[in-house]
């Protein structure tokens, strides 16, 4: 099958969260099944890697021609087409410009233009998130009349429902769609254009990244405005579980680790941890539980459960290590408490290299989330034999399962109300459990046998995407 992978962050080349580490692993996974992947990606100015000039072609808008490059490099055996437009695209980030619309508006109506110049004709277009959500838009508008375009099938998987990318009528204009979409079951939500709305409507098929998510969404609590949109397409909207990279993450393979190990040398990990204290200028205590936490410091991360519960997590003879940057109103009341806790370290950066320090050399990893689509923070912890400690909702429920309710095959400990109570009645109970020391071992084992491949969730992307081609050829 020929499979375009179109996306806004794609790792190593751009990466912001977790949509990055996706569409830099999943389709790799498609490759190794025998699939003709190509990712698209904006070039941004960050992307540094090597590179060649394929081709310019043009892009139409109704105010005027643009003249866009093309050029190609490569993830592993990935290749990957770069949009070159400097103008929109050479720039230090990948998103929070003011002009963000244009950009990825654009961006999806370029990967449609250079189709014909690449000749790459593709069995299906993938979407991710709400920067690629109108390429099923463009395709609807444009498709009448070629048969080429009318055979791609198209996929939109939503990563995130909290951003949908909404812009002023302005902008609809200025992208040149047809008139007749600007209606609210196209493309307007109450006076402006929402892009994940319109992908959801004009998709062939629609998903997203964990099984509990899918249905999350279609609920008013989860579905962020768009639940009655989603239950409308339930019959064509399901969940597949995100996978991680084996080849970045692998801690028996893993340079930037104090020491690596694997399954059947899980004791070597108090060598990282014994580093992560001393990087962190931690007291260096074996005994004393370190809890990880890396992530974005927002709302839905549950940074507001979690700075009423930490002094109270600490007071429990814990130490904790927070790497994240985010929102101001809760960065600042964590280093505030870090400055008069010799117990809590808090790194407000993005490192790369210091979150697999941290994911290899904490007993538990942290992940209080509000709503959580998948999260990849407790899958990366699993790989690395630490005990991830979650509240269950969204993916956080499909992956992670409790160990004082299910003792044989648990493998971290959830709590379900989002209560700052509910976070530390969870927190206590794993304390406990790594204080008793009993089956520690076996869990930490029992959590580094947790496939958290992309193999089956791969497998699952070929079936959707097969499904976009049943009865394209059927009478309408
Ligand atoms: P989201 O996509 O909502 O931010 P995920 O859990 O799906 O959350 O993915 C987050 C990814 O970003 C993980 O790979 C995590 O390790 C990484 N990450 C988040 N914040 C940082 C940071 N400050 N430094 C390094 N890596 C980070």
């Amino acid at each position: 099958m020929k499979i375009l992978f179109a996306s806004a962050e794609a790792y190593p080349l751009a990466k912001v969260g977790g949509l990055g580490d996706v569409a830099g692993s999943l389709p790799k996974a498609l490759k190794a099944l025998g699939h003709d992947v190509r990712i698209v990606l904006p070039r941004y100015g960050m992307i540094s890697a090597s590179r060649k000039d394929r081709a310019q072609f043009s892009v139409h808008l109704p105010g005027g021609r643009h003249e866009v490059g093309l050029q190609e490099t490569r993830i592993g055996d990935v290749p990957v087409y770069l949009i070159d437009k400097p103008d929109l695209y050479d720039r230090p980030k990948v998103y929070e410009y003011e002009d963000d619309g244009q950009r990825f508006g654009f961006f999806c109506k370029a990967i449609l233009d250079f189709l014909p110049v690449a000749d790459f004709w593709p069995d299906v277009i993938h979407s991710n998130d709400w920067h690629t959500a109108l390429v099923p838009v463009f395709l609807r508008a444009s498709s009448e009349g070629s048969e080429r375009f009318r055979r791609i099938g198209t996929v939109l998987t939503v990563h995130n429902l909290l951003h949908q990318g909404l812009f002023p009528r302005e902008l609809f204009d200025w992208l040149g769609l047809p008139g007749d979409m600007w209606n609210p079951e196209a493309v307007e939500y109450y006076g402006q254009m929402n892009f994940m709305k319109a992908g959801i409507v004009y998709a062939d098929l629609v998903n997203t990244v964990s099984p509990t998510y899918a249905k999350e969404i279609q609920t008013e609590e989860f579905g962020e405005g768009l639940d009655g949109l989603l239950r409308s397409r339930a019959g064509t909207l399901s969940g597949i579980l995100n996978g991680i990279d084996y080849d970045v993450w692998n801690p028996a393979k893993d340079g930037l680790l104090t020491q690596k190990y694997s399954k059947s040398t899980a004791e070597k990990k108090r060598a990282n941890k014994a580093g992560l204290q001393k990087e962190g200028n931690l007291p260096r205590q074996p005994k004393a539980p370190l809890i990880g936490f890396v992530s974005r410091v927002t709302t839905q991360k549950g940074f507001d459960i979690l700075i009423d519960a930490l002094p109270e997590i600490l007071d429990q003879g814990v130490q904790f290590v927070l790497l994240g940057t985010g929102e101001k109103r809760y960065e600042d009341p964590v280093s505030e408490l870090a400055r008069n806790r010799s117990d809590l370290i808090v790194w407000l950066k993005y490192d790369e290299a210091l979150a697999h320090r941290i994911y290899a050399g904490s007993d538990f990893f942290l992940m209080p989330s509000k709503f959580e689509p998948c999260g990849l923070g407790q899958m990366i912890s699993l790989r690395y034999g630490t005990i991830p400690i979650v509240r269950s909702t969204g993916g956080l429920a499909d992956t992670v399962v409790d160990l004082t309710e299910h003792p044989s095959r648990g493998n971290g400990f959830a709590f379900r109300e989002y209560t700052r109570e509910a976070l530390l009645e969870a927190v206590q109970r794993a304390i406990g459990f790594f204080r008793a020391g009993r089956g520690w071992k076996a869990v930490v084992q029992r959590a580094m046998s947790t496939d958290l491949s992309w193999k089956a969730s791969a497998r699952q992307y070929v079936a959707l995407y097969a499904k976009t081609h049943e009865g394209l050829n059927a009478p309408s």
